[in-house]
């Protein structure tokens, strides 16, 4: 069976190389061709010999994730589903903001996700595996060269908000982030990076015992431990308390940007008491809300909170002094805004 060759890190691609006779700058040669050309076949590596691509080829795969579909909102989102090698299908998506030159990709990293949150389309979907790197950078190598396409201007940001959950597929996640802020490679500054967790309170003191350098969001939703329950079943595990203490210390550690993300539900987290609440869970470090619309998911009772409602909730933060932005979905029309990333096509 053929290895994966993007499974190797530099090093071990040197000593692979080592190993075959070659002198050590085709493996920095292979490198590039892997992870900053982004090509899917050896034969593709032209300035190797002919008879190095076929020795590669013999014992070596590469796992290229192929755009299968692509969807275009009337917004400008474009939302892409992958295909993996064995078939399984993932979705990213581009969030342009052209009058920023803000063009964000929202990426995944799971086959479906075995968090079930309630409210959200890929929670409905069973895990099937974790991606590789390989799989999660051809993501930013496909989304990057539409927006290049479309808007004339490269990816600026990338969020780990698609679908699954980035700090149960740490290693490959981590190793993702390498690749894309290698600065012999894609060289994105990690500061253009967050990471989004729906809150794994042991895994969050891991970044930071890590010392990473990107930014870090957790799904919050619901600012007491009744309501989160309800819809976030890692709350059990993971109460605001341990998510609290844990964020503290990431903050601490870091000093990396933290945001809360909060999808305002109707009638179930957009009180003024929810909006106090929250307020006091801004206390602990320094940290910006992101008050998020809820999109409807086809089968799901949750609806979105009216404008009046929102406003008020708002309110409240802002006079407690609390850093919110609220934002209006993008891509509804495709299927491709927050929570609503489940293979539909
Ligand atoms: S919100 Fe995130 S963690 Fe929760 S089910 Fe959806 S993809 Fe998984």
């Amino acid at each position: 069976m053929k290895k994966n060759i993007r499974n190797l890190d530099k090093e071990e691609l040197r000593d692979l190389f080592k190993s075959m006779g070659q002198p050590s700058y085709r493996a920095d040669q292979v490198w590039r061709w892997l992870w900053v050309e982004g090509v899917s076949t050896f034969e593709e590596m032209t300035n190797l010999s002919k008879a190095l691509r076929s020795e590669l080829d013999e014992g070596f795969e590469i796992d290229k994730a192929i755009v299968a579909s692509v969807q275009n909102s009337s917004d400008g989102t474009v939302k892409s589903a992958f295909k993996l090698v064995d078939g399984a299908t993932v979705e990213a998506v581009l969030i342009p903001v052209p009058d920023d030159r803000r063009f964000t990709l929202c990426v995944s990293c799971q086959v479906g996700c075995s968090l079930s949150c309630s409210f959200c389309a890929t929670g409905r979907m069973k895990r099937v595996r974790n991606l590789t790197a390989g799989e999660i950078v051809d993501q930013f190598f496909e989304v990057n060269k539409q927006s290049l396409e479309i808007f004339g201007h490269p990816l600026t940001n990338i969020v780990y908000m698609g679908m699954g959950e980035p700090l149960l597929t740490y290693r490959e996640v981590m190793k993702s982030i390498d690749r894309i802020t290698d600065q012999d490679g894609i060289n994105m500054s990690p500061r253009r990076i967050t990471v989004s967790t729906a809150g794994i309170a042991k895994m969050i003191k891991k970044l930071a015992d890590d010392e990473v350098r990107f930014n870090l969001a957790l799904s919050l939703h619901a600012a007491n431990d009744k309501k989160r329950d309800e819809i976030m079943a890692i709350n059990e595990q993971n109460d605001l308390n341990s998510l609290m203490e844990a964020l503290t210390y990431f903050h601490r550690k870091t000093g990396n940007r933290i945001s809360y993300e909060y999808i305002a539900f109707h009638e179930f987290n957009d009180s003024e008491e929810d909006a106090e609440q929250l307020a006091q869970l801004c206390t602990n470090f320094p940290v910006r809300v992101n008050i998020i619309e809820y999109n409807p998911v086809e089968g799901l009772d949750f609806i979105k909170s009216d404008e009046d409602r929102l406003d008020r909730f708002a309110g409240i933060l802002v006079d407690r002094g609390v850093r919110v932005t609220v934002r209006r979905s993008r891509g509804k029309d495709i299927d491709a805004a927050c929570g609503q990333l489940a293979n539909k096509n």
